[in-house]
């Protein structure tokens, strides 16, 4: 059986209705038959309101603490939408980084992952259930909570569709695809089917946000095959197109 992992983005789970749109495609590809791995971020706008709360207690955090407070925005979107796969009647369970066991380096706001722990996962995914796991956060060997840098979720999927030699991780976001450029910001900009690593990585280093550049490494090294998708079409609509993410012996 095929197993994918989906990461779903803060537009993607900005609201109550959204997550339950996201539920109702999650749903739509276990229907279709497929192992599903679900990694949500925090809601749009609540890793930076976290962040802000933090600094208004004090300036400069302690990094080990900022980790703490940071972390819990995707902890609230794991259960949410555990709860809403549920509604629909799709086995989910949620797990944060650390129950897991994505263990990361002590680096706290800029963790690197080293290992992730797969095992629970596995048996979640052979008995029928969908594990829905926090992106961005990990543990370090000392047990203290760590995150991997802002846009890190997408880091996390694709380390799991790596450690689970996934066949495919769909990144879902507020826009169908990689452009040419920020599609935001110019409007003529164009979609690319498909662009490959080299291409995606100069356009991240050049500081574009659709993929945080180490996701993009990642994928590369670990030959993940990377699709970028939008989550606000109706689910199953647009789940063909995108923009998928080219190995250079691919060309
Ligand atoms: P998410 O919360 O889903 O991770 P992000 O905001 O991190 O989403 O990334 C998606 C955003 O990246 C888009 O809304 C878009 O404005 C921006 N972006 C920048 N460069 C590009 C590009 N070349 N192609 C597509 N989107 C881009
Ligand atoms: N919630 C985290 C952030 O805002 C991680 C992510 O969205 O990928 O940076
Ligand atoms: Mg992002």
């Amino acid at each position: 059986m095929a197993l994918i992992v989906q990461k779903f983005g803060g537009t993607s789970v900005g609201s109550a209705d959204r997550i339950k749109n996201v539920a109702r495609r999650v749903a739509k590809w276990r229907t279709a038959g497929y192992q599903v791995v679900v990694v949500p971020s925090a809601m749009a706008g609540e890793t930076n309101r976290l962040i802000a709360l933090a600094r208004e207690i004090q300036p400069s955090p302690d990094p080990r603490e900022l980790d703490v407070v940071a972390a819990t925005g995707e902890q609230v979107t794991i259960g949410l939408l555990a709860m809403a796969l549920q509604g629909l009647g799709v086995a989910a369970r949620s797990y944060t980084g650390p129950q897991v066991r994505v263990l990361t380096d002590s680096a706290f706001t800029k963790a690197r992952i080293m290992t992730i722990d797969e095992e629970r996962l596995r048996a979640d995914l052979e008995t029928g259930i969908v594990p829905v796991v926090a992106g961005f956060q990990g543990v370090d060997t000392g047990g203290n909570i760590t995150t991997l840098g802002r846009g890190g979720s997408d880091t996390s999927a694709v380390a799991l569709a790596a450690a689970l030699k996934a066949d495919e991780c769909q990144i879902f976001t507020d826009v169908d695809g990689v452009y040419t450029t920020d599609p935001r910001i110019v409007p003529e900009a164009r979609r690319l089917r498909s662009i490959t690593f080299e291409e995606m990585l100069e356009m991240a280093s050049l500081g574009s946000k659709v993929l945080q550049i180490r996701s993009v490494e990642f994928a590369g090294k670990y030959r993940v095959r990377l699709r970028v998708l939008s989550s606000l079409t109706a689910p199953g609509d647009t789940d063909r197109r995108g923009s998928r993410l080219r190995h250079a012996d691919h060309l």
